[in-house]
């Protein structure tokens, strides 16, 4: 089941650059900033209300959030949908004819599972199934 939106990936070169804008200017709370090498990026998490907002800068220049940048510079990159079991998600989504980015869950930034839908698939949003690992993880 999707529970509602986790957060809103958003692609920048520097968060460092761009944190204010989200911390000072909008108030939010940093929630941390980890490294996720299997994406090739660093995360910093903005809590806004029930979701988040994260920004993405990358670490790997040739990982697809470095690529994202070249080809469309700063903005929007996904859009992550909260769900309660990443497997049961990923077989409805399949088996309507939607095809995942990977075979099997990916390790994301708070220890969450995380899969992608394919652009093109999806009318080209990019969008992420995310769970938490535990009940009661954040
Ligand atoms: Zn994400």
């Amino acid at each position: 089941m999707i529970e509602g939106i986790d957060h809103i990936g958003i692609a920048v070169h520097s968060i460092e650059e761009k944190r204010a804008l989200y911390e000072e200017v909008l108030g939010l709370s940093h929630e941390g900033t980890e490294v996720v090498e299997e994406q090739g990026v660093k995360v910093a998490f903005f809590r806004a209300g029930a979701s988040l907002i994260e920004l993405l800068e990358p670490i790997d220049e040739e990982g697809p959030v470095a690529r994202f940048l070249e080809k469309n510079g700063e903005g929007i990159h996904h859009l992550a949908l909260r769900c309660d079991d990443i497997e049961t998600e990923r077989q409805q989504v399949e088996s309507a004819g939607v095809r995942l980015l990977s075979d099997r869950p990916l390790d994301g930034a708070h220890g969450k599972l995380i899969s992608f839908l394919h652009p093109r698939d999806t009318g080209r949003v990019l969008l992420e199934l995310t769970q938490r690992k535990e009940q009661g993880d954040k």
